[in-house]
């Protein structure tokens, strides 16, 4: 199915923002209570309209000291001391309460962040009731996940997460930490800190004990402040490989456990024997998800020489299908660019792209007159060496490299600084574990793409970060092993 693409009138599906209870102000929460920052408080703004939704309250390092002894004390006079069978319940309690604020929670975050309802409503709301779920199951079985017979918590975790995924973030760093005994002091990214404040709202709904959890809004100080805090005895860390460094660097020699989720560049591996049509669906959903906005999006597709050319044909004509705008429009497919300053990144490092000498194609999607958006674009004829082959876009544009033998896929898919996730597409089963076991990346997808659930460790290799998160090995970076 090449050429033209069908033209498809959609009437406009818009999703009601009145859903998001937006408020004009919100505060930050600690020690229980939602209370005024001391810090300049931000204006949080939706990227598809650049329209100011809230002016949020920021912590000054007061603000963050007074956080960590709120946690420290939760931790000594209650978490800590709690059996888990009864941290469970609230744990449990949380996922509960997620569920019901489902609508409310998917709006405010496709207002927030840009992204598309559908992916909020489909996707990041309900796998973070899901990592409530499933962590509330470990709180009381602790002894059976392989670290001893009882494993103790660390102490005060102090989590620091960015703007791609801003409640899902939140949930895959709190839930583990609270069902192992730790408690949390966590900073949202600067750009989407609404929906975490009302993981607060739930956190006091689900009666959860007086500073257990506190949320302290605010920029990358905040951030770097909290993660050094001498009261912290655990970092947690999802960004860029250029923070995690710093951080890791900072926190050298101090004693505190870190673990880093960093970016990556991951290879999509297309062999002649793949069902294409399949595979496209895989490679779109590998990259434009999210807009690309994904640590593990399959940025760089490698597809064999000798089915190439079909394969390309057949994406364009599925990418010209996509539709882009209104993130609020239940029809809409990609959504908008979550910043000003991520735009002007993914622009740059497209513009290279066209200096390097690769072949873009755009697709010919209507564009919205305002707001942050970039057409999905792929580009192919990419050399190994080209910025975009190399380089992190974290937007809506995919890299198309080939390859002619399995050992060169391999070969090209490891060249990377990067190993956080890969995908393999083929039709035999020896071939995808051949392909995995050489694979060196944390996650490795085959004949599917951007899987995500809680049972399954998620992390990287190299510069995309160490630890997991998920899974049974998941708790190893909160228990004292
Ligand atoms: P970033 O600049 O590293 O920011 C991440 C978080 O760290 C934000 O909350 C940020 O605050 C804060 N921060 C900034 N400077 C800091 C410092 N010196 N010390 C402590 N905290 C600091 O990353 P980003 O650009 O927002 O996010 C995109 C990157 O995250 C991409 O590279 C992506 O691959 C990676 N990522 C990785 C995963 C994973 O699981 N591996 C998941 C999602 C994203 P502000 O919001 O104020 O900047
Ligand atoms: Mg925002």
């Amino acid at each position: 199915m090449s050429g033209e693409p069908m033209s498809w009138e959609y009437a406009p599906a818009p999703e009601s923002r009145d859903i998001a209870n937006l408020k004009p102000a919100y505060r930050m929460f600690v020690d229980g209570k939602f209370v005024d920052g001391t810090g300049e408080p931000l204006k949080t703004i939706n990227p598809a309209t650049e329209e100011v939704l809230a002016e949020v309250a920021t912590a000054s390092k007061a603000d963050i000291d007074t956080a960590v002894r709120a946690a420290r004390r939760a931790y000594d006079k209650v978490w800590g001391r709690m059996p888990g069978a009864e941290r469970a319940k609230y744990v449990f309690r949380i996922a509960r309460l997620i569920q019901e604020r489902t609508r409310e929670l998917a709006v405010l975050e496709s207002l927030d962040n840009g992204k598309p309802i559908k992916e909020s409503r489909d996707v990041d709301v309900p796998t973070a009731a899901a990592h409530f779920f499933y962590h509330a199951g470990w709180a009381d079985k602790l002894g059976h996940a392989g670290y001893g017979p009882n494993p103790r918590p660390l102490g005060v975790a102090g989590q620091v997460i960015p703007w791609n995924f801003p409640l899902l973030m939140a949930a895959w760093k709190i839930a583990p930490a609270l069902a192992c005994g730790n408690t949390v002091v966590l900073k949202p990214a600067e750009t989407t800190p609404l929906t975490a404040l009302v993981l607060a709202e739930i956190c006091q709904q689900a009666d959860l004990p007086a500073g257990v959890v506190n949320i302290l809004p605010g920029a990358g100080d905040v951030g770097a402040e909290l993660v050094n805090h001498a009261g912290v005895d655990k970092v947690a860390f999802t960004g860029s490989t250029e923070v995690g460094k710093l951080i890791q660097r900072s926190l050298a020699g101090t004693g505190k456990k870190l673990t880093l989720e960093l970016g990556g560049k991951a290879a999509n591996i297309v062999f002649d024997d793949a069902p294409l049509d399949q595979a496209v669906e895989g490679i779109v959903n590998g990259i434009f998800f999210n807009q690309g906005h994904v640590c593990c999006a399959g940025s760089r597709l490698l597809v064999q020489e000798s089915v190439a050319d079909e394969l390309l044909a057949k994406l364009r004509y599925r990418v010209s299908t996509l539709r882009l705008g209104d993130p609020l429009d239940k029809n809409t497919d990609v959504g908008a660019i979550n910043s000003k300053a991520q735009l002007d990144k993914i622009r740059e490092l497209t513009e290279s792209g066209d200096s390097e000498g690769a072949q873009k194609w755009t697709s010919p999607c209507p564009m919205p007159d305002k707001g942050f958006f970039f057409a999905p674009t792929v580009f192919s004829d990419v050399q190994q060496s080209m910025r975009i082959a190399r380089e992190e876009i974290f937007g809506p544009v995919l890299s198309v490299l080939t390859f002619r033998t399995p050992e060169e896929a391999v070969a090209k898919a490891n060249n990377t600084p990067y190993g956080l996730s890969a995908g393999i597409w083929t039709e035999k089963g020896s071939r995808i574990l051949w392909t995995a076991q050489r694979m060196r990346a944390g996650v490795v997808w085959a004949n599917t793409f951007n899987r995500f659930d809680p049972t399954a460790p998620f992390g990287g290799y190299q510069e995309s970060g160490f630890g997991r998160e998920g899974g049974r090995a998941g708790l190893e970076a909160y228990l004292d092993v």
